[in-house]
């Protein structure tokens, strides 16, 4: 099957005009993140301009909780570090980080989240994982921060998510998930501290998670689902072990997942599509080098001509 690009970006200016939907109410919690992935669908179909500018930073900025500095995924809920890198990704996204309405508080809400081990909660209320961690340090990344926390225990941290069989778990001492090789690989490789791990184990354990029908699955036994031709691959790519796969075969799984009359990619073959499988698919597509799609960073999920732009801010040599 072919990129139905064309398709994809119907697909996403469909689900911008159906806000009156009931389906559109009740992903109110994932919002923002919802927008993220679409604004970055649209970036990787090199189609940025297909939602209004405008009509974005407001939303973004109605998200903004003043007494923090962090943001929350829908207007008049608590933020949380995951939709606070959402909206500073969309806003690096879309050139307009000026707009942040304070930069210095925006930073102290990620360094309050900083535990005594080194981990990061996702907001006060606690909770700390992998993915927080890196939100954490892809927030200061982008705010141009991360000189601001120390990371030693972090690093030690991410370090002590690598398990025996090479995967990475939530936390330290947590069963492996492929979800984690973005998170905890990616982090550290902004951090400059790659050399924690222990690579070719974990290159070994990702590549392993290639099913007989080229889908990658995100632990062992499990059914193969295109979102982990991102968490996965992305990892592999970090490590500059993509090869390790079989990249036509995880190819053709991701476009046969493809919803051939409105758009969009489902977690499967013949599933119904949904925007995170629709961005995480085309992203992986990009990884695998497939034509038509504009560059992804494997390291932070956004345009490569966008992330070279933000290593260039923070002075980072990542390539
Ligand atoms: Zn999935």
């Amino acid at each position: 099957m072919e990129l139905l690009a064309d398709k994809h970006l119907q697909y996403v200016e469909q689900l911008d005009k159906s806000k009156d939907d009931l389906q559109y109410w009740l992903t109110s919690h994932l919002r923002m993140n919802g927008l993220y992935w679409a604004l970055n669908t649209t970036f990787l179909l090199q189609k940025p301009d297909l939602i209004d500018k405008e009509k974005i930073i407001d939303f973004v900025l109605s998200c903004y909780d003043e007494s923090s500095g962090g943001f929350s995924a829908d207007t008049g809920l608590d933020p949380h570090l995951l939709y606070t890198l959402s909206a500073l990704q969309i806003l690096y996204l879309e050139d307009s980080l000026d707009r942040l309405p304070d930069r210095n508080k925006t930073i102290n809400f990620v360094k309050e989240l900083h535990q005594p081990d080194g981990g990061f909660s996702g907001d006060k209320y606690g909770e700390t994982d992998a993915r927080f961690v890196y939100n954490a340090i892809q927030s200061l990344l982008i705010l141009n921060a991360l000189d601001e926390v120390d990371m030693t225990n972090t690093c030690t941290w991410l370090q002590q998510c690598q398990n025996y069989d090479g995967g990475f778990g939530f936390m330290p001492g947590e069963e492996s998930h492929g979800a984690m090789a973005f998170t905890v690989v990616g982090a550290l490789k902004i951090l400059g501290k790659l050399d924690l791990i222990d690579s070719d184990r974990a290159a070994t354990w990702l590549s392993d998670r290639q099913t007989d029908s080229g889908g990658l699955n995100g632990r062992p036994e499990k059914l193969p689902d295109v979102c982990y031709s991102w968490w996965v691959l992305s990892g592999l790519a970090v490590l500059n072990k993509v090869d390790w796969i079989d990249k036509q075969k995880l190819s053709n799984f991701i476009l046969q997942a493809q919803d051939p009359d409105k758009g969009g990619i489902a977690d499967r073959p013949d599933n119904e599509v949904d925007i995170f499988h629709t961005v995480f698919g085309l992203a992986g597509l990009s990884l695998l080098g497939h034509p038509g799609l504009a560059q992804v960073d494997p390291i932070v999920c956004l345009p490569s001509s966008i992330s070279a732009k933000l290593y260039k801010d923070n002075k980072l040599t990542l390539k």
